[in-house]
């Protein structure tokens, strides 16, 4: 799989969890994300309440499941994990919402990709702490109504934007998560390696924080490797050259490009001539589904000033020629 996707495996999951900071304090980053969470937090406890819901949006790895985390434990609460894939049925929702206790912080990741039904339930859930449960098939079917303690949802999507208006609506606070600075990236990897008790050097972290294309899950998978490198080919100390070495042999460039990120720009240069091309169209040339495209691959590309999306389609910047060794088209005459 990629060095660089945003995903984790069940695996990574595991040493994840050690490196997860457990209060807002110990949250990198994301300075006006942590102020305004950090009132809404204060303002409930002040009052003695559960927090208004919380809405996170941004591309996998920036932190929202470690922000879940730090609310339920900000508020002393226990914290519920579920996802919109694994909620097939309304009912599948309406036994975990019925089973929650009360102040329960309900996590729920990829909440744009909720089924309709559950959807709906959880417009009544979260505005008036109820759900009609309904019993029985056909015309005897009834609706019972439940009622459910108060709890905080904190909802989960990539972009806000694939949110319905009436769901999105129902969220008190929503919180926009950005890619990090590689300052921020470095104070991160610094964490790491001491939790990790990795010997990582200055010249080291900043090479691996250029690298991680503004992501902490990746900052923190490649300084992994690195430290593998270091230990089987070196001294174990991973410095500047020991870490561009070794990200040298794991094929993430200079830019923190992998083969998917250079596969699309490639794609884009050599076979649209720069663009502009659909976003479909670009994702079957590099045999990719558009959302991995658009949420993997695109928000760094763009950031990294090498894609530019525009109406009429994605388009190469001149820095992507030159990123892939080519030289840009002259601009047409006018
Ligand atoms: P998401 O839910 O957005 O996919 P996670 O919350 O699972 O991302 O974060 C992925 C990894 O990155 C975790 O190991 C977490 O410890 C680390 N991480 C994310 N954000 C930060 C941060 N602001 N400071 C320190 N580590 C972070």
């Amino acid at each position: 799989d990629r060095l660089v996707g945003g995903a984790a495996d069940d695996e990574e999951r595991a040493v994840e969890a050690a490196l997860r900071p457990t209060s807002l304090d110990e949250f990198i980053g994301q300075d006006r994300v942590r102020d305004q969470l950090g009132l809404v937090l204060d303002a409930a406890r002040a009052r003695g309440k559960t927090a208004d819901h919380v809405l996170l949006s941004g591309g996998p790895g920036l932190g929202k499941t470690t922000l879940a985390m730090i609310i339920a434990g900000e508020m002393g609460a226990p914290l519920r994990l579920t996802s919109g894939p694994a909620i097939t049925h309304a009912g599948d929702l309406a036994a975990i919402l019925s089973s929650l206790n009360e102040g329960e912080v309900l996590f729920l990741d990829e909440i744009h990709r909720l089924a309709r039904p559950a959807e709906e339930m959880l417009y009544m859930a979260m505005e008036d702490f109820r759900v009609d449960v309904v019993v029985g098939k056909g015309p005897g079917a009834t609706a019972i109504p439940l009622e459910l303690p108060p709890f905080t949802l904190v909802g989960a999507t990539t972009r806000a934007g694939l949110l319905p208006a009436p769901l999105r609506d129902r969220f008190g606070f929503t919180a926009h998560m950005d890619l990090y600075e590689p300052a921020e990236l470095e104070l991160v990897l610094r964490r790491s390696a001491g939790l990790l008790k990795v010997d990582l050097r200055p010249d080291g972290a900043s090479t691996v924080a250029r690298r991680s294309r503004g992501t902490p899950r990746i900052a923190n998978r490649l300084l992994r490797r690195v430290r593998d490198f270091a230990e089987v080919r070196g001294t174990g100390v991973v410095t500047g050259p020991v870490a561009s070495a070794a990200l040298e042999i794991y094929e993430v460039d200079e830019l923190g490009l992998d083969r998917l990120d250079r596969g699309v720009l490639t794609a884009l240069v050599k076979l649209f001539g720069g663009g502009p091309v659909g976003l479909s169209t670009l994702a079957v040339a590099v045999g990719e589904e558009p959302e991995t495209v658009e949420v993997v691959a695109e928000p760094f590309l763009v950031r990294a000033g090498l894609l530019a999306r525009t109406p009429r389609g994605r388009i190469a910047t001149p820095a992507a020629w030159h990123h892939l060794g080519l030289v840009p088209p002259a601009p047409a005459p006018v």
